[in-house]
């Protein structure tokens, strides 16, 4: 086997790993059952690479558009990869998402969630879904209200989704365990296992409340240049 690729990226992600792990035996879980999602958006597709060098086969992306300049190539070259929509999508973009994408992390209204459901059948897609709760209920920020969760997630099943858990992006000023046990609950009620929680800053924090998916980019890529 080749040596493994010394940089900051690989050393990044083993620190990373590591961090996963004893916070999942901390919360008596398994590490197994947590899967690091390497947020790449406004990172090169060498970035990319060195974290696939290193052993890492999932990423997320929050622009389809962006996405898609980056990762048919490196999805080719790499069969393994898997690649998470991490960010809001608008429902003219669903069918180059189903193209590109193995998970949809956000869908977060009937309109999209009927979208994806019809062109998803019309690709023969089956992309693994998650339901975006806002649960902060800030206006700004996308997402099914909390109090519309339950209903949302039996619409998206009755349309034949394959929803796999729920995911949040808790408000930056408010503590994340709150908004991370409250997405948990309302998962337990509704049957789901994946919640998709935790970032950088936070990631510890919500494999100990049960995240399956942790997101993080800054701590593996470092800080993400300006988009222009
Ligand atoms: C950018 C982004 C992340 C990663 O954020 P970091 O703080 O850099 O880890 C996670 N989730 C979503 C939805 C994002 O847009």
């Amino acid at each position: 086997m080749a040596e493994p690729q010394h940089n900051a990226i690989a050393d990044r992600l083993e620190d990373v790993r590591g961090r996963i792990a004893a916070a999942a035996k901390e919360a008596g879980r398994d590490p197994a059952e947590v899967t690091l999602v390497a947020v790449s958006k406004v990172h090169p597709a060498a970035s990319v690479e060195l974290a696939l060098a290193a052993g890492q086969t999932v990423f997320g992306e929050n622009r389809v558009q962006e996405a898609q300049s980056k990762f048919p190539a490196l999805k080719a070259a790499h069969p393994d990869l898997r690649l998470h929509l991490i960010g809001p999508l608008q429902t003219n973009k669903v069918t180059d998402a189903l193209r590109l994408f193995n998970v949809i992390e956000t869908v977060d209204r009937p309109k999209l969630a009927r979208a994806l459901a019809k062109e998803a059948a019309k690709l023969g897609a089956a992309p693994a879904c998650y339901i975006q709760v806002n649960t902060g209920e800030e206006p700004q920020k996308a997402g099914i209200a909390p109090a519309a969760a339950d209903a949302f997630v039996a619409e998206c099943r009755d349309l034949g989704l394959d929803v796999r858990g729920l995911m949040c992006i808790p408000p930056v000023d408010e503590e994340p365990s709150l908004h991370f046990a409250f997405l948990r609950e309302i998962a337990r009620r509704n049957g789901l296992d994946g919640l998709s929680m935790g970032m950088s800053g936070d990631y510890e924090t919500a494999v100990r409340f049960g995240a399956t998916l942790v997101r993080v980019g800054t701590g593996i890529f470092g800080a993400r240049p300006a988009r222009d």
